[in-house]
């Protein structure tokens, strides 16, 4: 296809960059952007860039949070005998909004990814192991996706916790497998939730 050059296409170029927008989506927001009021934009803009320059991980989970702890940690509604240890930010998100579980979160960062350069050590594991020091838990709870990533990471995490003294269980799958949690309908992440297997 022959590219066309218009005033919007530096416009296009960028939001072409987004996670699943391809060059007809980005047409039409850019498209939108431009019959909408400059203060609408004006808006936007500055959401884009307070977020970004704001936003850091909770001190505790390493969830995302404009404070230094997160609205989660800082809750006093939450059980804090849970833990629930997630990959990334997101799957908090897709839980919470699944309404199964009402404990505290640990985000490891990612996946183990050897391929990709993501190693254990990459990952907040240590500071996983230190809060279990710390802190007492009735239950640990492992919500990774089932991909080769995920179970590896699982696999590496159940190595780790091998001598936890508390119960560690693991969501039922349920989940289609390689299923990320953001993308998984709440339903099914309540069935796999209130369905979790005891690994150890
Ligand atoms: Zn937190």
């Amino acid at each position: 296809m022959a590219e066309i050059k218009s005033p919007l296409t530096p416009l296009i170029d960028q939001l072409c960059k987004l996670p699943g927008v391809g060059a007809k989506s980005a047409q039409r927001l850019a498209f939108h952007l431009i019959s909408v009021t400059t203060q609408e934009v004006e808006v936007l803009a500055n959401v884009l860039t307070k977020t970004r320059t704001h936003i850091k991980y909770c001190k505790s989970c390493f969830n995302i949070s404009f404070e230094t702890t997160c609205f989660i940690c800082s809750s006093n509604s939450r059980d804090k005998t849970q833990l629930c240890i997630v990959a990334e930010p997101k799957d908090i998100y897709a839980l919470e909004r699944a309404n199964e579980y009402n404990g505290l979160y640990h985000v490891l960062g990612g996946y183990i990814s050897p391929l990709d350069g993501v190693y254990p050590e990459s990952l907040r594991i240590e500071e996983l192991i230190l809060k279990l020091k710390k802190s007492h838990f009735n239950e640990v709870i492992i919500a990774i996706n089932s991909s080769i990533e995920g179970d590896a990471t699982t696999l590496y995490l159940k190595s780790c916790l091998k001598n936890y003294k508390n119960p560690i269980s693991q969501l039922a799958y349920g989940l289609p497998v390689g299923a990320e949690l953001d993308y998984t309908d709440e339903s099914t992440l309540q069935k796999a939730f209130s369905g979790r297997q005891k690994v150890k």
